[in-house]
């Protein structure tokens, strides 16, 4: 962060400003989070917890589970993902987006920010949506927020197809039905500057290894527009560019066997504490189906 402060501040003369905000730690926005903290830009994702995929009885089509997943140990897996590669989360709602303006008077903003979100904080307190997961990783980072504000240098937009939080940057947008979708042009900038849609709100396929991807490719343009040094993220066995005289790309990482013995194991103990035992909230449905906001299934505790 530009400016660190205590994640619950609520005191707006001390901002945080973070190089990279996602609004959405769903599918495309946590993808999106690995990929930006990965490239060393101070990441914040800002979620109000409840990513679609939550509602999926059983995932099937995801690559790398070929039994399939739990949905909901799926989102938690990735929301770990992105907090161990260095990515911030804060549970609440983003409910407005602005320009850094002069009317923000003695607010105390970086002079890199461009971007200023109010986030509401709000009274859901299940536990998944608060960060804490399988593997116990509660220091996935959640903070609870009460009512504050983030400033960002560059936002990505991957919450659900409702942009009105967008009104005040006003980014082009086509309207669907019930549903909004920002357009972009195609690597996920939007028509307002360092501003960056990803997932079901860039109108993308509804499926998430879509959702994944293109969380991914709208990080990647970002990375690329911030002018870091990037040419890959990719890791690599020791030797695989400096035995062939070439330096070790910006983003890539060449990693000894010891090393790449102990990531492996380190893997294995995650994954089978992940698979140790069958997640414990319950099942989503339809909201409308149910007496429950989060569309939470009664009698499906485990
Ligand atoms: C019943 C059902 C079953 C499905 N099954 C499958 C399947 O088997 N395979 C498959 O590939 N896909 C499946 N999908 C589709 C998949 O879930 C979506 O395509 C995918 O989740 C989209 O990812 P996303 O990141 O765009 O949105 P989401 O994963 O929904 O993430 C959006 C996030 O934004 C947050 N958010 C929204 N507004 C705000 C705001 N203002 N401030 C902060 N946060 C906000 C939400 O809380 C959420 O965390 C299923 C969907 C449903 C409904």
């Amino acid at each position: 962060m530009g400016t660190t402060t205590d994640p619950t501040n609520t005191d707006e003369s001390a901002i945080d400003t973070y190089e990279v905000l996602i609004v959405g730690g769903g599918v495309a926005g946590l993808s999106a989070a690995t990929f930006t903290a990965r490239a060393s830009l101070d990441t914040a994702v800002i979620t109000a917890g409840e990513s679609i995929l939550k509602r999926n009885a059983h995932v099937e089509n995801y690559p790398g589970f070929p039994a399939g997943v739990n949905p909901r140990l799926l989102i938690d897996m990735q929301r770990s993902q992105a907090t161990r590669n260095g990515a911030d989360m804060v549970h609440g709602r983003v409910t407005r987006l602005k320009h850094v303006g002069t009317a923000d008077g003695d607010l105390d903003v970086s002079d890199d920010a461009r971007f200023l979100a109010t986030i509401a904080g709000d009274a859901d307190t299940d536990a998944d949506a608060a960060g804490n997961d399988a593997a116990g990783d509660a220091g996935s980072g959640a903070t609870a927020a009460t009512d504050r504000t983030i400033a960002a240098e560059r936002v990505i937009a991957a919450s659900w197809a409702d942009a009105s939080y967008l009104d005040p940057v006003d980014p082009d947008r086509r309207e669907a039905g019930s549903k909004t979708y920002l357009e972009d042009d195609g690597d996920g900038r939007t028509t307002v500057e360092g501003l960056y849609a990803a997932g079901r709100l860039a109108e993308r396929y509804h499926q998430a290894v879509v959702a994944a991807g293109d969380g991914a490719r709208t990080a990647i343009t970002l990375i690329h527009d911030a002018e870091i040094p990037f040419y890959h993220d990719w890791v690599a066995p020791e030797g695989y560019f400096t035995d062939r005289g070439r330096e070790v790309p910006p983003g890539c990482e060449e990693v000894s066997e010891t090393e790449r013995r102990a990531r492996e194991r380190e893997s294995i103990a995650a994954m089978q504490e992940y698979f140790a035992t069958p997640h414990e909230d319950r099942q989503r449905t339809h909201p409308s189906l149910v007496d429950d906001d989060l569309g939470r299934v009664p009698g499906t505790d485990r």
